[in-house]
């Protein structure tokens, strides 16, 4: 069985969105209680033993008292919170991330999850607890047993629900074939089948609306700072805000849609990317990134590369496992300078040489094709 996330795009109606959005504050409110005690804690006896998700739960009944509104919250998702936190805090000793932040209302992003009595009443309709029937769309079927679900309101205004699932995956037929990948930024991935999948700037492609609307994002927001400035300068009675500024907000939202926008394609690439990997192939080879090393590329050019390599090792890595197929992570030393046909190093070759002629065997080689093929054969 394997456990597997699957996005869909939720309508609830006015009456839900509300209730999503008190729920999503109670699950704050919860989280920063919960954090404030255990900083609090900790300060009175840095001796004390580290709380369990299980003991912050113990502590809820006595909240919900002290609170009474509380009350209203689903429960699975209060202890869902409890939980994230105290992952939040083992990830920071183990891995030394950031410590965990107090949750604000204005962080664009809200989230909750729900991990009992959820139903799938059929293919568009999902019934969640404290919020009944809702409709849904979805690009992929939902099978297997529902885990919990996560509902999500997007920087855009939109709801997501992200459902996990205990599925069986088919394993897909197996073609004996095997691949090297090289990694590039004008060209994503090269493989050693000799084919080139270009890199490709979605960001680029909407600039120009993402940029009108930033201009005035900027310009809009100097202009409200400065009218804030003035009331407080004034002593208003009630100064204005920020979110008092209708025609802020709104290119606020025009941004955040385009950022959304490019995010969304980018995803749907890379992931048309990895599953057509996993159907043509049994054994994926690609370089440990690590150590991968490109140099005198625009800045920003490189940074989608990376991030676009991360997403697609990070990709690969379930994919092979769902659908039985095997991932191996090479060791990249002098893919691009040893010939790929007779194994003669011809030493390094500056990123300006795309293509080079073995002085031994004569063959003819593309840089990034023979270094793909190099991956190919390297030995984990
Ligand atoms: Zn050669």
């Amino acid at each position: 069985m394997t456990l597997k996330g699957i996005k869909l795009r939720i309508y609830p109606n006015q009456k839900q969105q509300t209730r999503i959005k008190l729920n999503f504050g109670y699950n704050r409110f919860v989280w920063n209680q919960m954090l404030y005690m255990m900083i609090e804690r900790y300060k009175n006896n840095p001796e004390a033993k580290f709380l369990n998700a299980f003991a912050l739960n113990n502590l809820l009944p006595a909240l919900k008292s002290e609170y009474s509104w509380l009350k209203d919250a689903e429960s699975t998702s209060l202890q869902s919170t409890n939980h994230d936190l105290v992952e939040a805090y083992k990830k920071f000793f183990k891995e030394h991330t950031g410590f965990p932040k107090f949750k604000s209302r204005k962080f664009p992003k809200q989230s909750y999850r729900s991990s009992m009595n959820i139903k799938l009443l059929d293919n568009h309709h999902l019934k969640i607890p404290k919020l009944g029937t809702m409709y849904f769309r979805s690009g992929r079927q939902i099978t297997g047993k529902i885990k919990n679900v996560t509902i999500r309101l997007s920087a855009t205004g939109k709801f997501y629900a992200v459902v996990l699932v205990d599925t069986e995956v088919k394993e897909l037929p197996k073609t004996n074939a095997s691949v090297g990948i090289d990694m590039g930024v004008a060209d994503l991935m090269i493989t050693s089948d000799g084919i080139k999948y270009p890199t490709i700037r979605f960001d680029k492609i909407l600039a120009k609306k993402k940029h009108y609307w930033e201009k005035r994002l900027a310009r809009r927001r100097l202009q409200a700072n400065k009218e804030i400035a003035w009331d407080k300068h004034n002593k208003v009675m009630n100064p204005r805000e920020l979110s008092d500024f209708k025609n802020y907000l709104k290119a606020k939202h025009m941004v955040a849609k385009y950022s959304e926008k490019i995010a969304n394609q980018r995803n749907n690439y890379l992931h048309g990317l990895t599953k057509s990997l996993v159907e043509c192939y049994d054994v994926i080879k690609i370089e440990d990134l690590k150590t991968k090393n490109l140099l005198k590329n625009h800045k920003l050019a490189r940074a989608i590369a990376n991030q676009s390599w991360r997403e697609i090792r990070r990709q690969l890595e379930y994919k092979c496992e769902w659908y039985g197929k095997q991932l191996v992570i090479v060791n990249p030393r002098k893919t691009s300078q040893i010939c790929s046909n007779c194994g003669y190093d011809d030493g390094k070759h500056t990123l300006y040489i795309r293509q080079w002629t073995c002085p031994k065997c004569g063959v003819n080689h593309d840089r990034d094709i023979n270094a793909a093929v190099n991956i190919l054969q390297a030995t984990a």
